[in-house]
């Protein structure tokens, strides 16, 4: 199996400190600030009830730098701290959202489809074409996910009607987020050579400096296997991390099984349809199956796997993939009615990485877009899974910190709240009740990043939230931002 071995893609604490100033309080350099707050948790091992958590703010090149210097029950404070009482709140790392679309965030919610077809439908209408409605789009999705708590996303930079498009990339790159935007590309049927051709030169355009940047075949029904070997090669080439959606729908399974169905009806209403592609479809395969030979080659980041049965998990798992189950998007769809219920804790058991994601704003609720407390976070996927499935708390903060951060090549550990390490930042949750930790699942409360990169100004994740036609103009969103 090939890995890649490169790290250049990703940006890393070693190589980039914070890019904007830290939020809600000012920190200047060398100050140690402890935070004694009604709870701390974190992935690995460190949850205290209450808990108190002492972080060192040191100047680095371009930012501020946040290590964690103890994570304890009690902390004695000194006379050289700045102390700050959070009784009422949990605190946790910032979070990372490993598929995410943020250049779909001007199409906001939208009513649930009948078919996942017509919604692939609505999604190709909708979507932004112009590289300034583009850009202002994927920046309403970085506040919007500041303003959820994540620092950090797995970013599907979508094809135009034109083809693949860096804006997103671009602009994902001037912002304070972390991660890997996913260059989005189709291959099947009439027409394929030349796509491949100009995806090609899009990521020559790219230039040298390709920090960031990832390459995604959109799936299997949109990408044939051809595709996806020269999707592999440009990742070798370029030293890109490589992501597909797979298995997501039962469409999918009908086509990639039996070379039948929606799919195959929208290439040939599309004029694509190429009766080559038998040659590799519809001979009685699992998607994931079929893909298998390509998920041995590199280490392939699955968007989905919702359609997983046991003979998929062994692909899976054999090939090192690491996969992201984005619940409410599962629910919107109502896979579970079609698929069953997701595998997750089966993949877990087997040893493989799931990590949390929202996919696109689309397949939110309506109150993702709204100000006050508009939002796209994973805070709000684990907390189905907590209430559905009564999943056990650190499991969940892993899934959607350090887990999120592997499967996106970040630093594990920027994800923690381990001592001496540099962290991306601090979440907290309003709690209610004695169980500080059941609550914050429970409630309703907006995880806020109380230290960590901010928005430009509080203002303009106003104006981006009622730029999308829904908020408040009223609203003080700085509310969201200031914790202390
Ligand atoms: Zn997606």
């Amino acid at each position: 199996m090939m890995v890649p071995s490169n790290h250049q893609p990703y940006r890393t604490a070693a190589s980039e400190a914070m890019k904007e100033p830290i939020s809600s309080i000012s920190t200047p350099s060398g100050q140690r600030i402890l935070i004694r707050a009604g709870a701390i948790m974190d992935g690995c091992a460190h949850a205290h009830i209450p808990g108190c958590l002492l972080v060192r703010c040191s100047k680095r090149p371009g930012g501020i730098e946040l290590i964690v210097e103890a994570v304890a029950a009690h902390i004695e404070p000194g006379s050289d701290m700045h102390i700050v009482d959070m009784p009422g709140d949990l605190l946790m790392p910032a979070l990372v959202n490993a598929h995410c679309h943020l250049d779909l965030t001007s199409v906001g919610p939208q009513p649930r489809p009948s078919q996942f077809h017509d919604w692939l439908a609505t999604v190709r209408r909708l979507r932004p074409q112009e590289p300034a409605q583009i850009r202002a789009s994927v920046q309403q999705g970085i506040e919007l996910s500041l303003a959820g708590g994540v620092v950090a996303v797995g970013d599907i930079a979508g094809s135009t009607r034109s083809g693949p498009s860096l804006v997103p990339w671009r602009t994902l790159r001037d912002s304070p987020l972390e991660g890997v935007s996913f260059l989005e590309f189709f291959s099947i049927g009439k027409g394929s050579q030349q796509r491949l051709d100009g995806l090609e030169r899009v990521l020559e355009e790219a230039g040298c400096d390709r920090s960031m940047l990832g390459l995604q075949p959109h799936a299997p029904y949109s990408v044939n296997l051809a595709g996806y070997a020269r999707a592999i090669e440009l990742a070798r080439r370029y030293k890109l991390p490589l992501a597909t959606h797979l298995a997501e729908s039962i469409e999918e399974r009908s086509f990639i099984v039996r070379g039948t169905g929606p799919q195959r009806v929208l290439l040939q209403t599309l004029g694509l349809w190429d009766y080559q592609e038998l040659t590799h479809i519809g001979l009685g395969k699992h998607p994931i199956v079929h893909l298998s030979g390509a998920l041995a080659q590199a280490r392939w980041l699955i968007a989905h796997a919702n359609d997983c049965p046991d003979e998929a998990l062994d692909p899976l798992a054999e090939t090192g993939a690491r996969v992201v189950y984005c619940p409410r998007a599962h629910d919107y769809f109502g896979f579970e009615r079609t698929l069953g219920a997701h595998r997750y804790r089966d993949m877990l058991e087997w040893g493989i990485c799931v990590c949390l994601g929202t996919d696109s704003i689309v397949n939110l609720p309506p109150e993702s877009a709204r100000a006050p407390g508009g939002r796209i976070s994973v805070f709000d996927e684990a907390r189905v899974l907590y209430r559905r499935d009564r999943t056990d708390p650190t499991l969940l903060v892993r899934m959607m910190t350090t887990n999120g951060a592997e499967a996106l090549g970040l630093e594990r550990s920027r994800y923690t709240f381990a001592p001496g390490c540099a962290i991306a930042g601090v979440v907290a949750v309003r709690t209610e009740s004695d169980n500080p930790i059941r609550s914050a699942f429970e409630g309703d409360s907006p995880p806020r990043l109380v230290l960590g990169p901010s928005v430009r100004d509080a203002s303009s994740a106003s104006s981006a939230l009622n730029s999308l036609g829904r908020g408040d103009p009223e609203a003080d969103s700085g509310s969201t931002y200031s914790a202390f």
